[in-house]
C-alpha cells in the first residue's frame, strides 16, 4: 500500500491551501473532497469582498479561480469521503467511504464546522446501530429496516444503496428540496430527528412527531464532528484544539480552517492551510532525522 505523506481531508480553501503548500514543498499528498470543491462556495452568490487578490468574486468563481491553480500545479482531488482516521502509532489510517483504508504519515484535517451537536443516543451507540457511512456497514443491516438522515441531496446515493440492501428505510432529508430514489422501499418522512434510543443496540429512532422501530440509524452529513471522525482528538464544542503551528494533541495531525474554530472566513481558512502544511513537512523532517 502506498504510504502517503501527507493526507489532507477537504477542497474548501484550508484544504487546498494546505494541498498548494505541501506540493510546492514536494511532498506525497493525497487530496480527499470534492470537484465542486466546497458547497459554502457554490452557494455564495453574494459579491466576496475580503479574498486578498480576487476583489469582488462570488463563490463560484473563485472556486474556479482555485481549480485553475490546482491544474497549474497538476494536484488531483480523490472523490472518496472520509469515514475514520486513526492514529497507529507513526502514522495514520484513514477509512474511506468505499471501505478502502489509505495510509499517511501525516493528516491535515480541513472538513469545515459542523453546525449543532450530534443526536442524544449518536455517541452512545457509535458502532452499535449508529453508522455514518452506508456503503460500509449496509451488509450488516441486509433486511432489515433502518432509518437515514440525510444531511443534504449528495447522500441520496448512499441512501438508494441502503434500498437496495435492506427491506425499508425511512429517510429524513434535512433539507427542503424533493429526494429522488430509485428503490420504492424508502420512504420520505419529512419529520425531525430527535433522539436515537436502544439498549445494547439501537432499536429506535424518535421524531418530533412519531417513533421508527430500526436496526440503525445512519447519519450522513456534509461532514462530521471532528471527535467522531478521529477518535482521541481533543475538541472544544464542534472546533479541534489547535496551536499557532495548528498542531493538535495527536503528534502529526494537523487541523486549519472552519474545523479549528472562528473566525469563519475563507482567507483565515487559507492560511492556516498553509501553516499546517508547513508544520507537517517540518514533522517529516524531523520524523525522517529520528530514524
Ligand atoms: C452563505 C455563506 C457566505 C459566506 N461569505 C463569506 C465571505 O463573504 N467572506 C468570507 O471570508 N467567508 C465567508 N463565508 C465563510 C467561508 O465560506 C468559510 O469560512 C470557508 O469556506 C471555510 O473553509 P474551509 O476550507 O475551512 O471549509 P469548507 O469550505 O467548509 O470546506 C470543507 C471541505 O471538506 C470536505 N469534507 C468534509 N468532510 C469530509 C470528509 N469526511 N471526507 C472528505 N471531504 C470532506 C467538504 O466536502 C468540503 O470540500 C461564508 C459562508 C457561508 C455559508
Amino acid at each position: 500500500m502506498t504510504r502517503y505523506d501527507i493526507a489532507i481531508i477537504g477542497t474548501g480553501p484550508a484544504g487546498l491551501e494546505a494541498a498548494i503548500t505541501a506540493k510546492v514543498r514536494n511532498k506525497n499528498i493525497i487530496l480527499f473532497g470534492n470537484k465542486e470543491l466546497s458547497n459554502k462556495m457554490q452557494v455564495v452568490d453574494h459579491p466576496i469582498l475580503n479574498y486578498l487578490g480576487l476583489p469582488s468574486v462570488t463563490g463560484k468563481e473563485m472556486a474556479a479561480a482555485f481549480t485553475k491553480q490546482l491544474e497549474e500545479l497538476d494536484i488531483k482531488i480523490t472523490e472518496e469521503k472520509v469515514t475514520s482516521v486513526y492514529a497507529m502509532g507513526n502514522y495514520f489510517a484513514l477509512q474511506l467511504g468505499n471501505n478502502e483504508m489509505v495510509e499517511a504519515d501525516t493528516v491535515i484535517l480541513a472538513s469545515g464546522v459542523v453546525a449543532g451537536k450530534p443526536y442524544p443516543g449518536e455517541e452512545k451507540f457509535l458502532g452499535r446501530g449508529v453508522s455514518y457511512c452506508a456503503t460500509c456497514d449496509a451488509p450488516l443491516y441486509k433486511g432489515k429496516v433502518v432509518a437515514v438522515i440525510g444531511g443534504g441531496a449528495d447522500e441520496e446515493a448512499e441512501a438508494d444503496f441502503l434500498g437496495e440492501v435492506c427491506e425499508k428505510v425511512y429517510y429524513l432529508p434535512l433539507y427542503k428540496e424533493e429526494p429522488h430514489f430509485t428503490h420504492d422501499n424508502i420512504i420520505v418522512v419529512r419529520e425531525k430527528p430527535v433522539e436515537i434510543t436502544g439498549a445494547m443496540k439501537v432499536n429506535k429512532l424518535v421524531s418530533d412527531q412519531n417513533e421508527y422501530d430500526v436496526a440503525c440509524v445512519f447519519i450522513l452529513r456534509a461532514a462530521q464532528f471532528p471527535g467522531q471522525l478521529v477518535p482521541g482528538l481533543e475538541v472544544e464544542g464542534n472546533a479541534v484544539k489547535v496551536d499557532l503551528q495548528m498542531r493538535t494533541n495527536l503528534p502529526g495531525l494537523f487541523a486549519a480552517g472552519d474545523i479549528a474554530g472562528q473566525p469563519y472566513q475563507y482567507i483565515k481558512s487559507a492560511g492556516q492551510g498553509n501553516v499546517a502544511a508547513l508544520s507537517a513537512v517540518n514533522y517529516l523532517a524531523e520524523k525522517q532525522r529520528k530514524q
